[in-house]
């Protein structure tokens, strides 16, 4: 049974309002925090070796690390609650159900970085949220917990909640700021980083909404105890979102050091394939990252064990690897069309590419439009490496990661299941109506 930080509490009635969420011991770590300095919550922070849980996986106490502090100049913390990568839904559970864990997770990391006025910026599709979230700031002001003086220390701190305006780009931490700001979500050319020029142009540190919560079980039981938890690198726990074919789709916590097998079959988690069918592939970090086949998933190519961590799923690169990404965990069995897959998620990045960088704006329509005569039984055998051109075209030729996010599915697709889209060109008629099987996989 994994070890539970972020999730403990999530199952008792109430845990959403502060009077049960404190009665549980909420906000001690809050206390602790503000006895403690700024300098020593950074260094619990970098001890306990969190990720970023957004996507990147960046050292988040190495990030808060590189804030520029010119004098006089306000600082912001702005927490990432654009939730909209598809198959990724975990932070929208922690916000529903445990909105004071993510205000105190708040409360200490806007006091390490000294911000006095941070930020939720919300996906606009989360519509019911921010009144639970706005709520439970009000009961927290109420406390003590923020506003002027919190707890007589003198720190001041102001939470606000913007709703985005329902776009994936806003999700990108420099198109966020532009959004936040009022103006359209385009991302911003780097450096500067929003770490010197952020928010207004003042020095701001964006981090996701699982990052900021697990800042109180770190202070709460010491950065050290955190990284004993998980395995190397991938230290403390972290949220999975699985869908898709399985039996029990919901969010988990895990510790890192299961297998991806354990983690599909187990009925801890999620409870095996539907209906009985085979496994055929999975994408294990939301969208974005390469899709695997089982082969891959439940097993590197040295033939260990692929466990649910950053860098097993990542081992043999996007060659035979994945990425842990969002924790977005999404099931394919062996009835899905890898083609008609892709090409639903070349659609969506078509969709939401905000246009700025040639390579993104077109490649994304040219790949959708590839897919779609592949899929429809229009397709040519050239269409496959055309495809695999105009991807490669895109990959680390863009201002953001959406090119990149657009590109990888492809590349996986037809790295792994190239003989699926042949069989779709071979055989027009049946295009359509049947799905290539797993029996080749
Ligand atoms: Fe916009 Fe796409 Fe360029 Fe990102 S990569 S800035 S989404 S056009």
């Amino acid at each position: 049974m994994s070890k539970k930080l972020l999730l403990k509490d999530a199952h008792i009635e109430g845990i959403r309002y502060f009077e049960t969420y404190r009665k549980q011991g909420g906000y001690t770590a809050a206390e602790k925090a503000l006895k403690m300095t700024p300098d020593e919550i950074l260094e619990e922070v970098k001890v306990s070796g969190l990720r970023g849980r957004g996507g990147a996986g960046f050292p988040t106490g190495m990030k808060w690390s590189f804030l520029a502090k010119p004098e006089g100049v306000p600082r912001h913390l702005v927490v990432n609650a654009d939730e909209s990568e598809p198959g990724t839904f975990k932070d929208r559970y922690l916000m529903e159900f445990l909105p004071h864990l993510l205000i105190e997770g708040m409360l200490i990391s806007s006091y390490c970085l000294g911000s006095n006025v941070s930020y939720i910026y919300i996906r606009g599709e989360y519509s019911w949220i921010p009144d639970i979230l706005e709520e439970a700031i009000e009961e927290a002001k109420a406390a003590g917990f923020l506003g002027k003086n919190i707890l007589g220390t003198g720190f001041d701190l102001e939470i606000y909640v913007q709703r985005g305006g329902g776009a994936y780009i806003c999700g990108e931490e420099t198109a966020l700021l532009e959004s936040l700001e009022g103006k359209r979500g385009n991302p911003r050319l780097k450096p500067p980083f929003p770490a010197v020029k952020g928010l207004w142009e003042r020095p701001t540190v964006v981090n996701n909404v699982e990052s900021i919560a697990a800042v109180v079980p770190i202070i709460d039981i010491t950065g050290a105890e955190y990284a004993k938890i998980g395995v190397g690198r991938s230290t403390g726990t972290k949220l999975i979102s699985a869908c898709g074919n399985i039996n029990k789709p919901g969010v988990y916590e895990i510790d890192m050091t299961i297998t991806v097998e354990e983690f599909i079959y187990s009925d801890e988690y999620c409870g095996g394939i539907k209906d009985g069918k085979r496994l055929k592939a999975c994408i294990p970090g939301g969208s974005s990252v390469p899709i695997v086949p089982a082969n891959l998933l439940l097993k590197t190519v040295n033939g260990e064990p692929r466990y649910m961590n950053y860098e097993s799923l990542a081992d043999g690169g996007f060659a035979t690897g994945t990425m842990m990404g969002s924790g977005g965990f999404i099931v394919l069995d062996e009835d899905q069309c890898i083609v008609d897959h892709t090409m639903t998620l070349a659609r969506f990045y078509n969709h939401e590419s905000c246009g700025q960088c040639t390579p993104c704006r077109e490649g994304t329509g040219w790949m959708y439009k590839i897919l779609k005569k592949i899929e429809k039984g229009e397709g040519k055998m050239e269409d496959i490496d055309l495809l695999w051109d105009i991807q490669r075209k895109i990959e680390g030729n863009t201002i953001c990661p959406l090119g990149d996010a657009a590109a990888w599915p492809v590349a996986a697709a037809i790295r792994h299941f190239r003989d699926e889209f042949e069989w779709h060109i071979k055989n027009p008629e049946l295009s359509q109506t049947q799905n290539y099987g797993i029996a080749h996989y």
